[in-house]
């Protein structure tokens, strides 16, 4: 089954084959090794400094490591805002109002691109604002946000950036100094090509709270992971497994010729498939310049309906995705993410063909 989702991702076999590797201890020295390994792949990922920057690993989805970075990093007199344009943006609202963080949103119709004029009368209107959450690739509709766009707006007024980039990281280009990010978020099992059972954050070393500020959560304490992950332990048991997955996918990665190779693969097999869709007649949700490479929405055909078409490309061996929302009946989307190659996409085109 070739997966066409944004996630959990078809593995290489090196990648299926690293998770048979010995059982092992979570108090062991071979993990904590493992461990290291896994966070200075990480870094290594976009070139961070490892004095300046961390990654701190936790065992969960993409979303444990986004409640994990609203929890931990905003103080009790920090105040947020929230910039949403699909789901992913409004889950990171629902995670700082579960939490009690103080918060505002800036919301916008899915799919559209930031408006950077509302943001600044926003931030101008609310002083107090201390963080702002973004999602850099909006998987609901295959949006890029445009984060350097919002870098001159949060350094004018000493705001921190945090980063939803689950579906990005390793994919697309994130310029974490330059963008003056202090954290983002993401995940073993989308554009790194791992197992789902571990993600991440990563977030500049000078914005983890003290030791003694009040916490929000126990388990998903980004300053207690970081630290006994330094120590080269870890608080809770991690999901040993796919940490050898993960080890083993960023080394593939970095064989491979890093993000900007996998980058230019996906711009490569999402070009097939926008040609060969729009060539059969159905058109993207968004111009080529404003979607990732990682993942495009398009419109279904007049007539056909998703189940109709996603059940009948299952039974050729092809999972695609549907729309969220309100988008679910007129849409649905195609990623390239994860161990595929120019012949299953070729492939997946003339299956589409001939359903039609
Ligand atoms: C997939 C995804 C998530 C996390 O989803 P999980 O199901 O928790 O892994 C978060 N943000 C974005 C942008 C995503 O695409």
């Amino acid at each position: 089954m070739i997966l066409l989702n944004p996630g959990p991702v078809n593995l290489s076999d090196r990648v299926r084959n690293a998770l048979l590797s010995p059982d092992l201890c979570h108090r062991e020295v071979e993990f904590s090794q493992l461990q290291q390994t896994i966070r200075e792949g990480l870094l290594q990922v976009y070139n961070l400094n490892p004095d300046n920057w961390a990654a701190v690993l936790l065992t969960g989805s993409g979303t444990a490591a986004m409640e994990a970075m609203i929890t931990s990093l905003i103080p009790t007199n920090g105040k947020l805002l929230v910039i949403e344009n699909g789901v992913y943006g409004e889950r990171l609202s629902k995670i700082a109002d579960i939490h009690g963080i103080e918060y505002l949103t800036l919301q916008h119709p899915w799919g559209a691109p930031i408006e950077l004029k509302s943001l600044e009368t926003c931030l101008d209107n609310h002083q107090d604002i201390t963080h702002i959450a973004v999602v850099h690739h909006e998987t609901t509709t295959g949006r890029l946000n445009n984060l350097s766009q919002l870098t001159p707006i949060c350094q004018e007024r000493n705001i921190h950036l945090l980063v939803d980039g689950v579906s990005s990281f390793g994919a697309e280009e994130l310029d974490f100094e330059s963008w003056h990010i202090s954290a983002c978020a993401a995940t073993a099992n989308k554009c790194l090509h791992g197992v789902p059972g571990t993600s991440f954050v990563i977030l500049r070393r000078d914005v983890l709270p003290s030791v003694d500020t009040k916490k929000r959560t126990l388990y998903l304490d980004l300053g207690t992971y970081c630290q006994k992950q330094d120590q080269g332990s870890t608080p809770f048991t991690q999901s040993v497994q796919t940490f050898y997955a993960l080890a083993e996918a960023l080394a593939e990665l970095q064989d491979a010729g890093g993000w900007q190779q996998r980058q230019q693969h996906y711009s490569e097999l999402m070009g097939l498939v926008r040609q060969g869709l729009m060539a059969m007649g159905m058109e993207p949700l968004l111009p080529e310049g404003a979607s990732s490479v990682v993942l495009n929405a398009f419109y279904l055909p007049q007539g056909l309906s998703y189940e109709k078409f996603h059940d009948q490309l299952k039974e050729n061996g092809y999972v695609i995705y549907a729309g969220q929302g309100n988008l679910a009946s007129s849409l649905f989307r195609v990623s390239t993410m994860g161990a595929i190659t120019r012949t299953n996409i070729e492939r997946f085109l003339t299956v589409v063909q001939d359903l039609l």
